[in-house]
């Protein structure tokens, strides 16, 4: 079949998986239609598919959908497939630990992989304390366990947390996530003592917080993600995260930082934080750290993970076979991805600012590393246009590129971390058409 997109973005990169981006006809397909029709009979309305795609296989940078139309992934599986879709040395890590063990419950029992990933983990926060590490399936439940480690390290009750922040959907973590009001309503109440100031204003932790709601000395911790993700990947003065490490440092209170989505290399750093030298009490991680594999990870302070055998614990929680793909994760961010996020992450914010000084309804490029958003704006006010870029979205999807929305009215950009130069510029390329198509 030929290829359906426009003549202007028809160019594609050589990939083993064949000619990238490749969309032939309309989309969905006919598989990925039937598919959509059995999965949408049956599946909870809770999921929010903005585009039919139906993915068959990928690899690197490319997703092959069941109808053979192949396209450039710019979100990762949000931020997820670090190294890529099916890297060869991930894949071969989890056929060769699920061959010699797949469970046997990391609470109760040792195996190598756990003891590896831990220490690992443990050596790439930066300073000079010793860390221990405890491991969970996800996201939420590392925010969940780092909420009950702060609350039983410090006796204090309070965490306080920011507008935009999303930190997961269990009713520990939903208390801290205020990012959209759809994710709280009706879940109510959820874990009580939790506050919100918005992000970016740690002045008003001290001056309404700590003024009308409680004293500095009931609050057990602070939750940040030191770049917002879902939030609208929101870039702090590195100025906030310091002041929220004086008033933690003055108070005794616990910076946890949330690193679930900016972590594991995808800033060009291991860590988000770690761009305004700052030192968290509490890192969490998970989504990148396994490639795809659902693993998460509370790292602490020896002093301050201090709770006692059976405080906390997981059946599946670091998993051997999540284990031994985030170990070969790792290795491979640590030796190679980190420097092309860094590399391709300065390439990328200098082409969104060239985006936005061209479309005027490009506005506030921003980002570190492979962590970049940019606003869709209506061009002659200014204000947020999230139809707009929904359309945008759509137009690029059916263009053969993978883009994700965060925020109210954002394009987030956060490719794997092995893309190439190629791949990358081809996709922004795509995306620059579609502006101009669909604005
Ligand atoms: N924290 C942050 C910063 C996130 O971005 C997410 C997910 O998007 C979570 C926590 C929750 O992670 P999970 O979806 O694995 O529960």
């Amino acid at each position: 079949m030929t290829d359906a997109r426009d003549s202007n973005t028809a160019r594609t990169i050589d990939h083993p998986l064949g000619p990238t981006p490749h969309v032939a006809g309309s989309l969905p397909g006919p598989n990925a239609a039937a598919m959509i029709e059995r999965d949408e009979r049956r599946s909870s309305p809770s999921n929010t598919r903005d585009f039919p795609l139906v993915a068959a296989r990928g690899l690197g940078s490319v997703i092959e959908d069941v109808d053979g139309n192949r396209f450039l992934d710019f979100a990762a599986g949000i931020a997820v497939c670090s190294t890529g879709h099916c890297h060869p040395r991930v894949v071969e890590a989890i056929e060769k630990q699920a061959r010699s063990l797949i469970h046997l419950c990391g609470s109760d029992f040792f195996y190598p992989p756990m003891v590896e990933l831990i220490e690992k983990l443990a050596s790439i926060v930066p300073g000079s304390q010793p860390q221990r590490v405890l491991l969970t399936n996800s996201g939420t439940e590392a925010v969940e366990a780092a909420f009950k480690l702060s609350r039983h390290h410090s006796k204090r009750k309070w965490v306080i947390a920011f507008y935009g922040a999303f930190h997961g959907r269990t009713m520990g973590s939903l208390g801290l996530t205020c990012s959209k009001y759809k994710q709280r309503a009706h879940f109510g109440p959820v874990v009580p003592m939790t506050a919100h100031v918005a992000y970016g204003d740690a002045a008003a932790i001290e001056n309404t917080l700590f003024r009308y709601k409680m004293a500095p000395d009931e609050v057990a911790a602070i939750f940040v993600e030191a770049l917002q993700g879902e939030g609208g990947y929101v870039v702090p003065d590195p100025k906030f995260l310091h002041d929220l490490r004086a008033i933690c440092d003055k108070h005794g209170i616990l910076l946890v930082c949330d690193e679930i989505q900016s972590g594991a290399g995808r800033t060009g750093k291991w860590f988000a934080f770690e761009h305004a030298g700052i030192q968290p009490d509490i890192v969490l991680m998970a989504k990148g750290i396994a490639s795809g594999m659902p693993i998460g990870a509370v790292i602490a302070r020896e002093d301050v993970m201090d709770w006692p055998p059976g405080a906390q614990g997981s059946t599946f929680g670091g998993n051997p076979v999540a284990c031994a793909a985030a170990v070969a994760t790792l290795d491979l961010i640590e030796k190679e991805y980190l420097a092309n996020a860094r590399d391709l992450g300065a390439v990328l914010q200098d082409r969104l600012k060239s985006l936005a000084a061209k479309h005027k309804v490009l506005a506030k490029p921003r980002g570190l590393g492979l962590m970049c958003g940019i606003d869709v704006v209506n061009p002659s006010t200014g204000a947020d246009d999230p139809a707009m870029r929904d359309r945008i979205l759509q137009r690029v999807f059916a263009d053969g590129v993978i883009m994700l929305p965060c925020g109210e009215t954002a394009v987030r950009f956060c490719p794997p971390l092995c893309m190439t130069r190629d791949e990358f510029d081809l996709g922004l390329d795509i995306f620059d058409h579609a502006v101009a198509q669909s604005s």
